[in-house]
């Protein structure tokens, strides 16, 4: 019952030594989600001892090349691994055609691209237990975010009660939606006497390139963790308006303004000397602030709804 994020990249438009370009990994329940996908997103997976083979879906949250100039190797690698399953990319429209194009030159690929174009407020991908919500971003080209959720879960109903009453497969079920049950007496019990409450739904926001909108935060409110970009310091507050990004307090004003669990903070800037810089500007306004390095992993445990 895993829900775990891998950095595996954490820095703004330029690689360092220490730091390749965006790029997150998402593993729910051994589901994994690619987040935006950087330059050196192969060898990053490949350190993290993670499967490049395990990833069906590719979340692109907007076409600059820090965000994507890792997927060109890693679909081509993946081809040449012999993968046959079809993988699925959300991103911006213009991802297809600047997919095939790209594919004239160096595919085919021995597998299907299915490409999903997300809308604000709209899920883009549901199964049994997950869902993702894209949410529009405001920064120089179309931009999204996803809010990755699993769904909500069911009460949990105690084995000893189970065995009392010798509840079948089939009240099992009921109960665990909410119904009372009838025993072989006709006693009525109470669903609260057999039910504890469920396991709470975990909860990941992605928030990539941005400027500073307020409504972002009405959309991630209550998130267990939430990943804002934070390119700049507040002396360089005019260059992140500019440039359509945010400030590592801004970050931590959505982070307040939502009251999420934990901020993760990245995208820095390298014209800056540390990133204890950004945590120090954030950890003013909202104090469980981590700012993030590649090889970083944030875990959610399970804990039962309130
Ligand atoms: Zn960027
Ligand atoms: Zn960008």
């Amino acid at each position: 019952m895993s829900f775990e994020l891998t950095i595996l990249g954490s820095s703004s438009a330029l690689p360092t030594s220490k730091r390749f370009t965006t790029a997150h990994l998402l593993n729910i329940n051994e589901r994994f989600f690619l987040i935006d996908c950087g330059e050196g997103v192969q060898i990053q997976l490949r350190k993290y001892h993670l499967s490049p083979a395990k990833i069906n879906h590719i979340f692109i949250s907007h076409m600059h090349g820090d965000h994507l100039f890792g997927l060109f190797g890693l679909l081509s690698s993946l081809g040449m691994m012999g993968r046959k399953a079809d993988l699925n990319i959300y991103g911006p429209e213009k991802m297809e055609e600047m997919m095939s194009s790209h594919l004239n030159y160096f595919g085919p690929l021995p597998f299907s691209l299915i490409y999903h174009v997300p809308e604000h407020g709209k899920l883009i991908y549901e199964d049994s237990k997950i869902e993702v919500e894209a949410i529009d971003l405001l920064h120089r080209t179309q931009t999204f975010g996803y809010i990755f959720r699993e769904k909500k879960k069911l009460l949990n109903i105690k084995k000893s009660k189970i065995e009392k009453y010798g509840i079948g497969v089939e009240d099992v079920v009921k109960i665990k939606k909410g119904d009372d049950y009838v025993s072989d007496d006709g006693k009525l019990i109470s669903n609260s006497e057999l039910t504890m409450k469920p396991w709470h739904s975990r909860s990941y926001a992605f928030i990539s390139d941005s400027a500073f909108r307020a409504s972002i935060a009405d959309k991630v409110r209550g998130v267990d963790l939430l990943y804002h970009e934070a390119t700049f310091l507040e002396k360089d507050r005019k260059l992140a308006k500019q440039t359509l990004h945010s400030t590592a307090k801004q970050a931590a004003e959505i982070a307040k303004r939502a009251a999420v669990d934990k901020l993760l903070i990245g995208h820095f800037s390298t014209r800056y000397k540390s990133d204890q810089l950004f945590m120090d500007e954030a950890m003013e306004v909202f104090e469980n602030t981590v700012s993030v390095s590649d090889g970083d992993q944030f875990s959610i445990p399970l804990k039962r709804e309130d």
